[in-house]
């Protein structure tokens, strides 16, 4: 997966220590322009060891001597920083940075300072090296930030069209992060932004099918894009499932179950949901007759044989799907009716699986 960059503003920057025969030493920087919008606090050692963040209002409880340096960390222009999770390694940027943070891809819950990148450790070990040298020399003493930020691509945006933005929901929390792919956990409160990334993608198919039937009058063309909506619904079910499993791997768990949960295929929508069912009574087809159980089984097997067989029917599909409209060998049609009855079964069984898990308690 490809990391994308660390933002912290530092085009020209400069960070000077200005002696003051009064005041002693203080800490300004410059250069920067409207690059960041806010900065948090860390207190460092003289060694360059982070000892934690510096709440407003200051450390609760004072460290042993000698007294730590307070480091100024510039955030982005949206108010977020880098963080990287010390579970899964993986990078993200949230404005989130004081107390116990879930990782927005694992879920995992760690201390705010396990948190801490490997740049943003370079900077504070750069920020506190040259107070030292004020603090023991004569002169003031300025150091260009692009020397100490800008040597790796840790500190560089590059795949900056991968970041995908979300507000957490919880009207309490509103914590904003960046991540790669859609789906997140809030890194304050821990909740699933799952909902609503799923009511973006459901709606999107939607109105493709209102779209195509309103628009397209071609046979042919209305055809293809049947197998397309098709394909799409049954592929809106599988992220999310790949999603919220990532919390389902924290709870307590034999060795076998959980090795079974991590390889479990939510493309083979039957077998996933019957699993889900027996261990966590998640009832994804709940509220469905026998009937609609049967169709959804029925245009799933459709979307197997249209993208690995050329929708050219074959004996597998013949005994899986049950359907007795059409021989072997025969090209499968997706009709609109077929289309229009299966979005909304779709968005039952996403609404199910998304009840069922947060019942969850
Ligand atoms: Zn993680
Ligand atoms: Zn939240």
């Amino acid at each position: 997966m490809p990391e994308f960059g660390e933002q912290i503003p530092i085009g020209g920057g400069r960070l000077e220590f200005i002696r003051d025969p009064q005041r002693g030493i203080s800490t300004r920087i410059s250069g920067t322009g409207e690059t960041f919008r806010a900065i948090y606090q860390l207190a460092v050692r003289q060694d360059g060891e982070i000892l934690g963040a510096v709440p407003v209002g200051g450390l609760r409880t004072a460290p042993p001597p000698p007294p730590p340096l307070t480091v100024f960390i510039q955030s982005d222009l949206q108010g977020m920083w880098g963080r990287r999770c010390p579970s899964c390694g993986s990078y993200f940027r949230t404005d989130h940075i004081l107390g116990p943070t879930y990782c927005p891809y694992c879920s995992v819950v760690n201390d705010d300072m396990t948190f801490v990148t490997d740049a943003q450790k370079r900077y504070a070990k750069a920020f506190v090296d040259a107070a030292l040298t004020a603090f023991h020399g004569t002169e003031n003493v300025s150091i260009d930030l692009t020397n100490v930020t800008d040597a790796t691509l840790e500190w560089q945006y590059s795949e900056e069209q991968q970041q995908f933005h979300f507000k957490c929901v919880d009207q309490s929390c509103y914590a904003e992060t960046d991540i790669l792919g859609e789906y997140g956990w809030c890194p304050r409160c821990g909740r699933s932004n799952a909902r609503r990334v799923i009511e973006t993608r459901l709606k999107a198919n939607e109105e493709k099918l209102e779209r195509t039937d309103r628009e397209v009058t071609d046979r042919h063309l209305r055809g293809a894009e049947w197998e397309l909506i098709n394909n799409v619904a049954f592929s809106t079910f599988e992220p999310l499932g790949n999603h919220l499993r990532t919390r389902l791997m924290l709870f307590p768990a034999t060795a076998k179950r959980r090795n079974d949960l991590a390889n479990l295929s939510f493309q083979r929508i039957v077998s996933s949901v019957d699993a889900l069912e027996r261990w966590f009574d998640i009832d994804v087809l709940g509220d469905m007759e026998e009937s609609e159980r049967r169709f959804v089984n029925l245009m799933m097997q459709r979307r197997h044989i249209v993208t690995h067989n050329a929708g050219r029917v074959d004996q597998d599909y013949l005994d899986r799907s049950g359907d007795s409209s059409c021989r072997l060998n025969q090209r499968i049609r997706i009709r609109s009716a077929e289309a229009k009855r299966l979005l909304p079964l779709v968005r039952k069984m996403c609404a199910n699986l998304l009840s069922g898990f947060e019942a969850i308690t």
